[in-house]
């Protein structure tokens, strides 16, 4: 398995854990931990794409 590929639960990577993978990650997902946003009653995401 390459290394870094799949991130480390126990030490996950700074700012949005999800952003070694992710298409849309941005500067910011690297640095900076993505707030928890409500959709509505029953939905929250945690990713930056949402913070506007
Ligand atoms: S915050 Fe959203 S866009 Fe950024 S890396 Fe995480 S999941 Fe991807």
């Amino acid at each position: 398995m390459p290394k870094g590929e799949v991130p480390n639960a126990v030490n996950p990577p700074k700012g949005c854990r999800f952003h070694p993978r992710c298409p849309y990650a941005m500067d910011i997902c690297k640095v900076e931990e993505p707030p928890k946003i409500n959709l509505d009653s029953q939905h929250e995401v945690s990713c930056h794409l949402f913070n506007k």
